[in-house]
């Protein structure tokens, strides 16, 4: 989960390093002297270059006009103050100015050197996205471009060369133009560089623009009051869950039919529209066994949601409902991506009832008191031989917290047990054949056989 997460984080900062309004480059007014001795060499159109004196010089407008400037990088590169909203007049006035005092533009010239075309197109290309996004609920919006990195390099040399001082590269300032305008045209939106619900990256090669919505977390605690109900979806193990499934799981490419992950999720995710999702529990119980109490913490994740907005009491009565007696949510509230690992790395404390039957004969008195003798004992728990097959084989110390309401009728019994986080308790009954040390059935000498089991808290949040 961390993992995925840093990937996530990194693959952004590629595009989105360039930031908005302040990511002008600081060295920019720092070119060396024979840097641009060398100039006339590098820039092909050398015979057109009358002085190198920059903008905001008339000298400099003349330059950046003979070199076929487009109004937008006319304005961006000029020196003055101005907005993306009135960049295309501010650059036609100063083109035409520059015209007047004998400028002329070299007819030659097919592209703006400095951006090729890219402002020209923006207000068609903000629209055509405005489009798109309208469907989709959000507020915040991060953004970003990719460019070509020969495009970044030539245009860096020639903005330092023929540009004011302090002009804003060409990745900012193409951020800066079609956020100003999105954010005009889509109501209730702002942009930002944490916390996105939506990113846009743009392609300028393409022009294709490439819309993420980012997940949408849920945090609240669940009940299981049925047995028999996996907590996540389980894929079929004879058909590893196919897409059309096969004959033991008819059809379904799960081997449960149903799971918390899908009582929970389903009704959200088509509430929230979303794609599909993840689910992610402060541990997790058999699932032969319910979870009761005040339930445990979860936190679902919906993947692409269309829908952001809800009024979560609602939601909660939505899964309540349809779940119909099997799966019991509560305290739903927006969450975060990294309550995620917080759920996951939490030791809680758990409580249990337990009910077990006792194979032989033995009396009431010693039995009670054997179960009692448990309290604040310091298991040594081996992997058990049910979960070998995905566990680590070590030994594990866990310890019995407390033991509480121990009731014995003939040969069943059941008690409440609190234990340590990762405590496996049917094991603490059974034994799992000496591979737990000390347990009822070790003490009794006696076998044991776990009738039901119930988690009755995780005491956590
Ligand atoms: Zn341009
Ligand atoms: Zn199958």
């Amino acid at each position: 989960m961390d993992n995925d997460e840093n990937k996530d984080e990194e693959d952004w900062s590629e595009y989105a390093s360039a930031g908005y309004s302040t990511a002008y480059d600081p060295w920019a007014d720092l070119v060396p002297l024979e840097e641009e001795e060398e100039d006339d060499y590098n820039f092909d159109s050398d015979d057109i270059i009358f002085s190198c004196t920059p903008p905001p010089s008339n000298d400099g407008l003349d330059n950046l006009c003979r070199m076929g400037a487009c109004n937008y990088c006319m304005a961006r590169l000029s020196g003055k103050s101005f907005t993306w909203k009135e960049a295309n007049d501010i650059g036609e006035s100063l083109t035409n100015a520059a015209i007047k005092r004998g400028a002329e533009k070299n007819e030659e010239v097919e592209y703006c050197p400095f951006c090729e075309d890219l402002f020209v197109d923006i207000k068609m290309m903000a629209e055509m996205i405005t489009e798109q996004l309208t469907k989709y609920e959000f507020k915040k919006m991060q953004l970003g471009a990719h460019f070509p990195k020969d495009q970044i390099i030539t245009e860096d040399e020639l903005r330092t060369q023929y540009g004011a001082n302090g002009s804003q590269a060409i990745k900012s300032a193409f951020n800066d133009a079609l956020g100003e305008q999105l954010v005009s045209n889509i109501e209730n939106i702002e942009l930002v560089k944490e916390q996105p619900e939506v990113m846009l990256l743009i392609d300028t090669l393409t022009l294709e623009p490439s819309i993420e919505l980012r997940s949408l977390y849920l945090y609240g605690r669940y009940k299981k009051l049925e047995r028999g109900i996996p907590q996540t979806r389980w894929p079929c193990r004879s058909c590893k869950g196919r897409k059309d499934g096969c004959e033991s799981c008819e059809g379904t490419g799960q081997q449960y039919a149903t799971s918390v992950q899908d009582q929970i999720g389903e009704p959200l995710r088509a509430a929230f529209e979303a794609r599909d999702t993840a689910f992610h529990g402060m541990g997790r119980e058999d699932i032969d066994v319910r979870c009761l109490g005040r339930g445990r913490p979860f936190v679902i994740e919906m993947k692409g949601p269309e829908r952001r907005y809800a009024d979560l009491k609602e939601m909660t009565e939505l899964v309540n409902s349809t779940s119909n007696g099997r799966v019991e949510i509560s305290e739903l509230r927006i969450s975060r991506r990294s309550e995620v690992a917080r759920i996951k790395g939490t030791d809680a404390e758990k409580s249990y009832t337990i009910r077990f039957k006792i194979e032989g004969e033995c009396d009431t008195e010693k039995i009670e008191e054997t179960i009692s003798s448990l309290e604040g004992e310091t298991l040594e728990q081996q992997t058990p031989q049910r979960v070998a097959h995905r566990r680590a084989d070590k030994i594990r110390k866990r310890k019995v917290v407390s033991i509480s309401n121990i009731s014995v009728e003939e040969n069943e019994a059941q008690m409440d047990v609190r234990v340590e986080s990762g405590t496996y308790v049917k094991e603490l009954v059974h034994s799992d054949e000496g591979r737990t040390v000390p347990s009822v059935a070790g003490l009794l000498e006696l076998p044991c056989e776990v009738i039901w089991l119930d988690v009755n808290d995780v005491h956590a949040d």
